[in-house]
């Protein structure tokens, strides 16, 4: 006997975290993932680097062979021994061969189980802000497919009851036939002012909602070129819309926005960004790596208990400086005698995730701000360590040693330049769809210009709103000829969140 079994998981409408936890668990244990055109690929990412994932799209071109094909490839991996993931688009059972699929699994006697997921029908309704039922409006649904009648001559489909019984009809598959099936509702029976909303690549930033009337709505859909997929929803519960939407109301909806930080650190802006409705693109100007040499670090770690004073002044050299520690087989106690200072409440944040209460947490994060903190203590003859980033601004140790300490600054980790930007971000700045650019830290702009060289960034970057964090990368920004448009008051990512919600209010 083998273990062979086959999930059927719907992957939900197109919002990646529309999937279910169960599904997700699916995902994380495939030795192969089968998955659709209309199941997010970002969602693959669940599955292990080494699951085997097969595009079903590719499988036997045309969609009524492929199925075939599709079954057997689910069967032999199953018969295989492997665990499979068949990743559909929404649910496996609504319009998604899910049927057949199981069929054929039951005949060769593979197990299988089914894992729902949110229908396109349901996902557009929330983000579209379209109730299906309503006690004062209508209290029944039909899911309907709009592709019926195509290849045969008669349809399965009761147009009568499906006009007159004043429910809510969401129409699948249905763009290419709307002007018939609205005509079809039409003639028998429903009035054409009946509201229609058609949905397309709903709960992706994507989304767009097109409202008319039975009457109209084909027009209108021809008018703006609207393609599938989309979801058609007929009844007056479309009306509710005015009052209910919300999803393209988020202040920073449709805008593409890129966020210039290192990988790393990247995750925290862009999730402020796209919660708020923005698409995201990330573009790392900078990558952390290793010292050349940790030789002078080492040093200094084997000797903290000689230091007055251990200065952070970021995420980074915080985890650079805690992870070499760790390497070194010490821990925290090794930092006993020794006082804490963190530049910043992240800073400060970060140190605390290793267990330790920093002593000083200047308000101002930027370096003048420590300097005048410390201005105030008595230096003179304290040994202090500064474990800083290879470029960093001098003007700490600088300072610190005119207040009479004795300073070491080992290099905790270096910043490099990438050698190239992502793909998509390349392609939409050609294809100039940016609206916006972010730039967290002077050498966020530096390296861009250095990785695009300075003309052509000047050029991608026309017309595009340049949003900067502070006044030092500001002034960074125009050296290098580039007008900022947006600088929040205060410097973090919070402020400058807020910054880009009013510009683009
Ligand atoms: N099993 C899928 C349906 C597949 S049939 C489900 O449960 O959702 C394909 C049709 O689904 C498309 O033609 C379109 O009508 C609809 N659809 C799928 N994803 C959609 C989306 N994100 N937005 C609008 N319609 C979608």
């Amino acid at each position: 006997m083998s273990n062979g079994i086959v999930y059927l998981v719907g992957a939900g409408p197109g919002d990646p975290s529309l999937i279910t936890l169960r599904g997700v668990e699916c995902l994380r244990k495939a030795d192969v993932v089968v998955y659709d055109y209309l199941a997010n690929e970002l969602l693959l990412n669940h599955a292990p680097q080494s699951a085997e994932r097969i595009y079903a799209g590719k499988i036997g071109g045309r969609h009524n062979q492929g199925q075939d094909e599709i079954n057997n490839v689910l069967v032999e991996k199953g018969r295989e021994g492997k665990v499979v993931v068949r990743l559909k688009g929404g649910d496996s059972f609504v319009f998604g061969r899910g049927g057949e699929e199981c069929e054929a699994l039951r005949d060769a006697g593979i197990p299988f189980e089914v894992v729902p997921g949110v229908t396109a029908a349901v996902g557009a309704s929330a983000y579209a802000g379209i109730p299906l039922t309503h006690r004062d409006i209508t209290a029944s649904v039909a899911f309907v497919t709009g592709q019926e009648g195509n290849e045969k001559n008669e349809s399965n489909i009761d147009w009568e009851r499906l006009s007159l019984g004043g429910g809510t009809v969401v129409f699948y598959m249905g763009v290419t036939n709307l002007r018939r099936n609205m005509a079809r509702m039409m003639e028998h029976g429903r009035s054409p002012q009946t509201p229609v909303a058609l949905i397309r690549w709903a709960t992706t930033p994507r989304q767009q909602v097109l409202v008319g009337t039975l009457a109209d709505i084909a027009n209108l859909a021809e008018e703006c070129g609207l393609k599938p997929p989309a979801v058609t929803i007929v009844g007056e519960v479309v009306s509710l819309r005015e009052k209910l939407q919300w999803f393209n109301q988020r202040t920073l909806c449709g805008k593409k926005i890129i966020v210039t930080r290192a990988a790393e650190q990247a995750g925290e802006f862009s999730d402020k960004l796209a919660a708020r409705g923005a698409t995201v693109l990330e573009c790392p100007t900078i990558s952390l790596v290793e010292p050349d040499s940790w030789q002078l670090l080492d040093l200094a770690i084997r000797d903290l208990s000689g230091y007055d004073w251990l200065v952070l002044t970021s995420g980074n050299a915080v985890r650079y400086f805690f992870n070499r520690l760790k390497s070194l087989g010490l821990d925290a106690r090794a930092l006993a005698g020794c006082r804490i200072c963190a530049v910043g409440p992240k800073t400060a944040d970060e140190i605390r995730q290793f267990g330790i209460k920093p002593d000083l947490v200047p308000r101002d994060y930027k370096a003048e701000g420590i300097v005048e903190v410390f201005s105030r203590l008595d230096l003179r003859n304290s040994r202090v360590l500064y474990p800083r980033a290879d470029k960093a601004r001098d003007i700490i140790p600088r300072e610190l040693q005119r207040l009479g300490a004795h300073l070491d600054s080992p290099v905790a980790y270096r910043n490099i330049v990438p050698e190239r930007l992502p793909p998509e971000t390349l392609f939409a700045l050609e294809k100039r769809s940016v609206d916006c650019i972010t730039f967290t830290s002077s050498s966020t702009v530096q390296n861009l210009a250095a990785m695009l060289g300075e003309e052509l960034m000047l050029d991608m970057l026309k017309g595009v709103v340049v949003a900067s964090i502070g006044p030092i990368t500001s002034k960074s920004c125009r050296e290098l000829g580039l007008k900022v448009d947006i600088e929040p008051a205060e410097h973090s990512l919070d402020a400058m969140t807020e910054a880009l919600e009013t510009h683009f209010k």
